[in-house]
């Protein structure tokens, strides 16, 4: 088992692109808001232990064995996330803080359990993927639901305003994350986008707020 520093530097690593290719050192330095010695040392560290590439000069890259423990610490915080907000019904504002300590103690077995008990979710509170546990991440197209055609229905994944009250009020026709959302017409002319709920409802919004809609 490695330790939460190691990890947080595999996650941070993967996350600016360390993954695909070598990262500067002073890159990751700035990312982790860390001294660009103490980085070096653990750059030797996370060699030593064949997570990463690193050679002085060209930076840092990570190994195979590293990006694959890069994602299992992704899914295990988007699981969790699931888990804190569905289950446990904690506010979405709060989880992330959460889940960043606690993605440092779940072991991969009892995260696997936890995306049973959780029904296999597909994507975490805030829209993100969660990786699969053979490390396959599901590629979505996510558009505004304003630059789909209309007619159709499409998949909520994400609310781009940050607005809790716009969200609640959404959420009391059944428009939430996970859930389909009709987008009936948008007249161009007012700017007046009617949809559809489930049940067959039709209602007015603005069109700033439907291009808020991150739908596939
Ligand atoms: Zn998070």
């Amino acid at each position: 088992m490695i330790s939460a520093t190691s990890e947080n530097y595999l996650k941070t690593i993967h996350a600016i692109g360390g993954s695909e290719h070598s990262i500067s050192l002073g890159a990751l330095a700035r990312a982790l808001n860390l001294t660009p010695g103490t980085v070096t040392t653990m750059a030797r560290q996370l060699a030593d232990n064949g997570l990463v590439h690193y050679l002085p000069r060209r930076g840092i890259r990570l190994t195979d064995l590293g990006r694959t423990t890069a994602i299992q610490i992704i899914r295990r915080h988007r699981i969790i996330e699931v888990f804190l907000a569905d289950t446990l019904g904690m506010p979405a504002s709060d989880i992330h803080p959460e889940a960043e300590i606690l993605e440092h103690a779940f072991s991969n077995h009892v995260i696997n359990l936890l995306d049973k008990f959780l029904d296999h979710p597909a994507f975490d509170p805030h829209g993100s993927p969660i990786p699969e546990a053979s490390g396959h991440i599901r590629t979505t197209s996510l558009k505004p639901l304003t630059q789909r055609p209309e007619g159709h229905r499409y998949l909520i994944h994400r609310f781009t305003r940050n607005d809790a009250e716009f969200t609640e009020w959404l959420a009391t026709f059944g428009f939430t994350i996970g859930t389909t959302i009709g987008f009936h017409k948008w007249d161009r002319i007012t700017g007046i986008v009617t949809l559809e709920t489930a049940g067959g409802r039709r209602i007015q919004v603005g069109e700033s707020a439907a291009s808020s809609l991150l739908v596939e």
